[in-house]
């Protein structure tokens, strides 16, 4: 027998439109570049987003086509990403952070048809046009000037009126937006999300044992929104009516200070080497800041260490929640929040728990497979994690091959190696992908091995993950010279530096004489990652 419900579809329409109704008074607050604020409403938001959708639609953008967002954490960005998906077009974030060959591909092989861009990012646009076509570029200027050629996106909206714009009905699986992960070995893999995926990913991380948002939080995300939707913080906020304060370029733990003490933040999430610098700040001095209305640090992309954890509260009195997750997973995975049943453990022993990587949201399934097949949840038989479930990618966008990252019934292989314990807690213990992520972002070790091998001097080179104080993982070059030749470590660092952008120049150069290797031949980097884990920690 099938139900009598209605067949609703899950659309950002009706987030849009309850924001409409419920809270048009609420603010959406952004950290200017010149550090001042920008304030206006959901109600102004609103009418500036009707007008872009017009406008996008003016340019003769086409129902499923790309449009690119080249840009920092702010209100204008906040318009795109509902903007754009409201008149059927999806939102392409790209990485600021890319080197010119990725974001070229990139572009490329999402086909985007437009670039919005900030000013102040304009030099970057320099160093990969040559790579891409866009038919438009919209520049946001703060001056209302624009190079030649481009579009100002103040002038496009003022030419509409936004009571023109009509809501379709979008089939909920729609595309609304995509991301590309550099997560993986070979080129960046393209993630896209729909309408549902989005607003139950949303719907699970308003829910009290995931984030807990409501109408009386003010949240600023320090995640990029180029990073996965920003953790999809733009659209569950809104969903449950908070204020948004956006930091603009200003992301370094000093400015958030000030703007979480200036706008009375709530929540707040990012990246662990954030809260490393900020916990460094408060240290020096814990009266500097008056945060008594922050209730929750969300840290995740790389692991919350539980000393991190202790240290903001213990010391000043703030919350630390750790969350793991994907840009495959839209992202939230897990978050590790405490369950009633484990009240009565220890201090120490919640503080165990806390820095896990945590129990998975609602709707979300995960399980462990090692090598002779699924194991226990007993906290320690390892494997690698697999997981599934609305918000979890079922493949890649144009990439038929990519079948070796999914279970033949369906589940999404993460590449991270994880126990699930009794409790249904996951912990992460390593990674299988061959990565090293400095301060959030994603350094791949085979491509500089790659390229270091093509050096005329080098004859084996392996690229190792290191513990780092500030970014959490460095890559550290591991070498073997070839016989008779000679090479410095910055003669090699120089020739890695004409391919790749600074930040993933390995820190360092070991040269040795011979690399360790499995029976097949592949480097052991564990044992790699091991001998050298102090190497960059003195
Ligand atoms: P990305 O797709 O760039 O967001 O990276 C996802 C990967 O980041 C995961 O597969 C993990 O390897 C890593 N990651 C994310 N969150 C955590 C966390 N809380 N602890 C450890 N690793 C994490």
């Amino acid at each position: 027998m099938q139900s009598l419900m209605m067949d609703f579809q899950l659309t950002l329409n009706a987030i849009m439109r309850r924001a409409e109704m419920l809270f048009r008074n609420q603010e959406i607050v952004t950290r200017q570049p010149d550090k001042s604020y920008h304030r206006y409403t959901y109600g102004d938001w609103i009418k500036r987003t009707k007008k872009l959708a017009l406008a996008l639609r003016r340019l003769g953008i086409k129902d499923g086509e790309r449009v690119a967002t080249f840009c920092w954490n702010h209100y204008q960005h906040h318009e795109l990403y509902y903007g754009i998906p409201a008149m059927g077009a999806v939102l392409h974030t790209l990485n600021l952070r890319l080197g010119p060959e990725d974001l070229g591909y990139i572009c490329g092989h999402a086909e985007d048809k437009v670039l919005v861009i900030d000013d102040n990012l304009l030099p970057l646009y320099e160093k990969f046009k040559d790579k891409v076509k866009f038919e438009h570029i919209v520049v946001l200027s703060r001056d209302g000037q624009v190079p030649e050629g481009m579009l100002d996106y103040e002038k496009l909206l003022e030419a509409e009126d936004e009571s023109q714009f009509e809501y379709t009905d979008w089939d909920e699986n729609k595309a609304i937006a995509m991301c590309y992960t550099s997560g993986t070995t070979g080129q960046p893999k393209g993630i896209v999300y729909s309408h549902r995926s989005m607003v139950l990913h949303s719907m699970a991380g308003a829910m009290t044992s995931v984030l807990s948002l409501n109408d009386e939080d003010v949240v600023l995300p320090v995640v990029p929104m180029f990073h996965v939707n920003a953790w999809g913080i733009p659209f569950t906020t809104v969903m449950c009516g908070g204020k948004l304060v956006y930091p603009g370029p200003h992301m370094d733990p000093q400015s958030l200070l000030e703007a979480y003490v200036a706008e009375k933040v709530t929540v707040t999430a990012g990246v662990p080497t954030i809260w490393f610098g900020m916990l460094q700040i408060l240290d020096k001095d814990p009266k500097a800041y008056d945060l008594s209305t922050i209730r929750s640090l969300i840290v995740g992309g790389a692991a919350a260490p539980k000393s991190m954890i202790e240290g903001f509260q213990k010391r000043h009195n703030l919350k630390v929640v750790h969350a793991w997750g994907m840009t495959e997973t839209s992202p939230m995975g897990t978050i590790s929040n405490l369950k009633a049943s484990l009240a009565d453990l220890s201090e120490d022993e919640k503080y165990d728990y806390r820095a896990k990587q945590g129990f998975p949201c609602p709707m979300i399934e995960l399980r462990v497979r090692g090598e002779e097949g699924l194991v226990a949840s007993d906290g320690k038989s390892m494997g690698e994690l697999e997981i599934r479930g609305p918000w979890v990618a079922s493949g890649y966008y144009k990439l038929e091959e990519s079948s070796d990252r999914f279970t033949e019934d369906g589940w999404f292989k993460t590449g991270d190696i994880a126990t699930l314990d009794e409790q249904g807690y996951m912990e992460i213990k390593d990674r299988s992908k061959d990565l090293v992520k400095s301060g959030g972002e994603w350094i791949s070790s085979v491509d500089l091995e790659n390229e270091l091998m093509g050096h005329e001097a080098v004859a084996e080179a392996a690229v190792i993950a290191v513990p780092h104080a500030k970014w959490q993982e460095r890559p550290l070059a591991v070498v073997v010279l070839s016989e008779g030749k000679s090479a410095s470590r910055d003669e090699l660092t120089e020739f890695l530096a004409k391919k790749f952008p600074k930040w993933w120049l390995p820190d360092d150069v070991v040269f040795v004489k011979e690399i360790p290797k499995t029976s097949v031949g592949k480097f052991k980097k564990l044992v790699l990652r091991e001998t050298y884990q102090n190497h960059l920690m003195g």
